[in-house]
């Protein structure tokens, strides 16, 4: 089964020059949702994993499964003033301009081993963000996952001193 097969992309969408990996597409073939799931699941199976973190929004999707499948806590990184309890926020730059995600402080413990997954990493801002929110609650991050990388953008410059894995590269 080609994953590859299963992502639309979209020329010029949310604007000029982006090429946008749409995985619409794949979600709607349980099949190769199983799959999937399978394939980021596997090697962490005997890794005595304590909590799944996802990033809004796309990252809730196979985030959330990932974490029932390795039968973990789920927690989410929201956009700002999302999140209804006490959260700790991270600002970081963009090309233009910047953003913002938050997490629950009493949703990671001291030393629990975390993984982190999102469906695309790009410029692996949101992804080196959410390290540091996870870092600064204590938490230990034994992997980042995510279903597709586009390597021009170079995110894996910034997660490099990370364990990073994703299933399909562009
Ligand atoms: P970045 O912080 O640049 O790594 O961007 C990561 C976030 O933006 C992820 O949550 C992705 O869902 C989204 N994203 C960035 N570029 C794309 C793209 N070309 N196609 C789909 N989603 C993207």
């Amino acid at each position: 089964m080609n994953l590859n097969d299963h992502i639309r992309t979209v020329e010029n969408f949310p604007k000029d020059g982006i090429s946008y990996k749409d995985i619409t597409t794949l979600l709607l073939n349980p099949k190769v949702c199983q799959h999937t799931l399978n394939q980021l699941a596997e090697p962490l199976l005997n890794q005595h994993i304590d909590k799944v973190i996802g990033i809004e929004s796309r990252g809730f999707l196979f985030g959330f499964l990932l974490a029932q499948r390795l039968n973990v806590g789920f927690v989410p990184i929201r956009k700002p003033g999302k999140l209804p309890h006490d959260t700790l926020s991270k600002t970081y730059e963009l090309e233009y301009g910047s953003d913002t995600i938050e997490i629950h402080k009493d949703a990671i413990n001291k030393n629990d081993r975390i993984i982190i997954h999102d469906d695309v990493l790009a410029t692996g801002g949101t992804a080196q963000a959410a390290c540091q929110l996870v870092e600064q609650l204590g938490g230990d991050i034994v992997e980042l996952n995510f279903l597709i990388q586009l390597r021009a953008l170079k995110g894996q410059e910034r997660v490099k001193s990370y364990n990073y894995r994703s299933l399909l590269h562009y």
